[in-house]
């Protein structure tokens, strides 16, 4: 589903990811973990090219073999709206404050050309049913502050399948939310890999997550990658230094 090339991605002459390949297959949960710092958001944006316009990249970016860094703006927001799907560490910044949630959903399915006013409302009121928001009727004309953290999540994983996308990045998106709820979501995006078959890049920090939904794991250092390899092999024997020092500091 996606190759990563040689790609290395400039701010101002300062360089934060270099020499950086790798793949997600389809139907693979592949986790990207790495300190803060280490170029893990900077390389998801990089997919979607929503970094600002002060960074340079250079090498490839396949989706399904088309080098993205070489597509027209139309045609990003076509790969944006179908083919990739993100979702972010604060729902809330996604999510309009002043809309009822399911508005929301409806209006991405409507932009995503999947049927009138009305087959659209059903639709997203089934996803909010697949998603596991509790009581989803009532709760799809509310607004997003009367949402809980988790819900917010379940919102914008809906959101995320309205694409119904090849590939979802996950960019920490269960760092603020506690260890039951984070549990319950990672339960549920397991749960939609398996029915959907969509490829998950998930960013964490944390190897306990790591462990919980990854088929394969990626390390980055200093916006270089330093382990590649599946969950199995990185856990029984991390290769680099940095990998075994991360798992050390595993309770
Ligand atoms: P965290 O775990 O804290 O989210 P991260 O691995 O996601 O960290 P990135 O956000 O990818 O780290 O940042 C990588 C490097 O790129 C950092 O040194 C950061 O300062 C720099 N950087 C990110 N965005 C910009 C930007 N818009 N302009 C300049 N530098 C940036
Ligand atoms: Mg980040």
């Amino acid at each position: 589903v996606l190759s990563v090339e040689d790609l290395r991605i400039d701010f101002a002459g300062r360089s934060v990811v270099q020499d950086l390949g790798f793949t997600v297959n389809a139907g693979e949960t592949v986790a990207v973990v790495g300190e803060s710092g280490s170029g893990k958001s900077v390389t998801a944006l990089s997919i979607l090219r929503l970094l600002p316009s002060t960074a340079r990249m250079t090498g490839a970016i396949r989706l399904d073999g088309r080098d993205i860094l070489s597509l027209s703006e139309s045609q990003m927001r076509e790969v944006r709206g179908g083919q990739v799907s993100m979702i972010f560490q604060e729902p809330m910044t996604s999510l309009n404050p002043v809309l009822p949630v399911g508005f929301q959903v409806k209006e991405a399915l409507r932009y995503h050309s999947r049927g009138n006013d009305r087959e659209c409302e059903a639709e997203a009121l089934r996803l909010f049913d697949r998603v596991r928001i509790p009581d989803a009727k009532r709760r799809f004309n509310q607004h997003p502050h009367t949402f809980s953290g988790g819900m917010r999540q379940r919102v914008m994983i809906a959101m995320a399948l309205a694409c119904r996308p090849k590939l979802l990045i996950a960019d920490e998106p269960t760092t603020a939310l506690d260890v039951t709820v984070q549990a319950q979501i990672l339960d549920l995006l397991r749960e939609l890999q398996r029915e959907t078959g969509t490829a998950i890049l998930f960013i964490t920090h944390d190897m306990g997550v790591v462990a919980q939904i990854s088929d394969r794991v990626l390390v980055m250092r200093n916006g270089r990658l330093v382990e590649d390899g599946t969950a199995e092999a990185v856990f029984a024997a991390p290769e680099h230094p940095y990998t075994q020092m991360l798992l050390a500091a595993v309770p």
